[in-house]
């Protein structure tokens, strides 16, 4: 689960890490109060949506008056904002963080990750902030130093001010930056995090180290237990698709093809979507309807996929273990029924039942096509995507 720059940073400063002072806001006049109430003489106007790149698609603006103030908020609020990380139609700005003008002497990146191959939490660090960190790994990727740090102990002292130096934060500001990183990982590690980034994290004219930016991405395994993190959820920023989804314990993610896949199990909806690519296809979704599904799950899985204005094709591939194949080929008939399916429909059956399954479609008078295995079901179900 993502959130707002705004929130990332109040955490932040839960853990001690300087942030520049600003307020969130929903409205123009919202936004000019704010900068009052910061005062000073610079202020930054920030569109807050859950993506990166902000900068570049013109959602930060940099701000030297009261009007000026006023006019950006007016020009980001309500815009369609296109980043790298938006997609081609770009996301609605609702929320602005309007925050004081830092004096940047340096831009520098750090971010935390969990490492799968140490099993540990990795910061990555660099003196190339401000810009793509997928970048500086393609082409300059010595400057990028990781420390895999130890669960045992926590990121050390020791660590943390070798870090420092190595992306050339000055020693004066070395102990500061110490309290940063590790202020970082301990957010990281209390909040189940599955990613935090702080780019650019800056050393101001006055040597100090401040995030500039803010950017976490939460464990939704572990949200159960961090009712303070659900509280920052912004579900206009999420797929309505997907938050449908979550209603019926579906696990569903869009994509842009458009063959609709229904299948039980994730390792088997990976494959399934592999192999419809393998035989020249584009799956419209991944869908994993789980291990119990019922006939209201299968009927709501196949509302999902006829939402979707691309599909030209559905595959429902079932391999019954503990779920039976008559019990689903029951519910794909009766939810094909109920949402008067108008696209191509190809199932394919294996295990418990498999042949009762197999004929409970053929006696449904539904004109379903029966697959006899996956590379047969992804053959049929591509040439019918194709209108063959
Ligand atoms: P994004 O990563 O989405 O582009 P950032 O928050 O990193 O958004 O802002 C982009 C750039 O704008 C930063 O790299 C920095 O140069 C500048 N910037 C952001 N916030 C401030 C601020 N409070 N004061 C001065 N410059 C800022
Ligand atoms: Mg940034």
């Amino acid at each position: 689960m993502k959130i707002h720059e705004y929130q990332g940073k109040e955490i932040l400063r839960e853990f001690g890490v300087p942030t520049p002072r600003g307020s969130a806001c929903f409205s123009v006049d919202e936004a000019v109060e704010a900068a009052k109430k910061l005062g000073g003489s610079v202020w930054v106007v920030k569109a807050q949506i859950h993506a990166g790149g902000r900068g570049k698609g013109g959602g930060v603006k940099v701000a030297k008056s009261m009007d000026e103030v006023r006019s950006f908020a007016q020009q980001i609020l309500g815009m369609q904002l296109k980043t790298h990380q938006t997609g081609p139609e770009g996301q609605t700005v609702r929320r602005l963080l309007v925050e004081e003008g830092a004096q940047i002497v340096k831009e520098l990146y750090v971010g935390m990750v969990v490492d799968r191959a140490s099993q540990r939490v990795a910061l990555l660090a660099s003196s190339e902030g401000g810009m793509e960190i997928e970048e500086v790994a393609k082409h300059t990727p010595e400057k990028i130093h990781t420390v895999r740090i130890d669960p045992t102990t926590g990121l050390t002292e020791a660590e943390a001010s070798k870090v420092a130096r190595d992306i050339g934060i000055p020693d004066v500001a070395n102990a500061q930056a110490v309290k940063v990183l590790q202020g970082l990982y301990r957010a990281f590690v209390e909040k189940d995090a599955m990613l935090a980034e702080i780019n650019p994290l800056i050393v101001t004219a006055d040597n100090r180290v401040v995030a500039l930016d803010a950017k976490f991405n939460f464990d939704s395994n572990a949200l159960y237990r961090r009712p303070e993190i659900v509280a920052m959820r912004d579900l206009d920023e999420e797929d309505p698709a997907e938050i449908e989804a979550s209603k019926f314990d579906l696990s569903y993610i869009q994509l842009d093809g458009n063959i609709g896949c229904l299948v039980n199990g994730a390792g088997l909806a990976m494959a399934t979507m592999d192999i419809i690519k393998l035989y020249g296809g584009s799956p419209a979704n991944f869908l994993d309807v789980g291990g119990g599904a019922t006939t209201e799950k299968v009927t709501e899985a196949f509302k999902l996929m006829l939402k979707n204005p691309n599909l030209k094709a559905i595959l429902v591939n079932i391999f019954g273990g503990i779920m039976r194949c008559d019990v689903i080929a029951e519910g794909v008939v009766a939810a094909a029924r109920e949402v008067h399916l108008n696209v191509p429909l190809v199932v394919r059956l294996e295990g418990t039942n498999v042949d009762l399954g197999k004929k409970i479609l053929a006696d449904s008078g539904l004109p379903i096509i029966s697959g006899n295995d996956m590379a047969d079901a992804a053959q049929k179900v591509v040439a019918a995507a194709k209108g063959k």
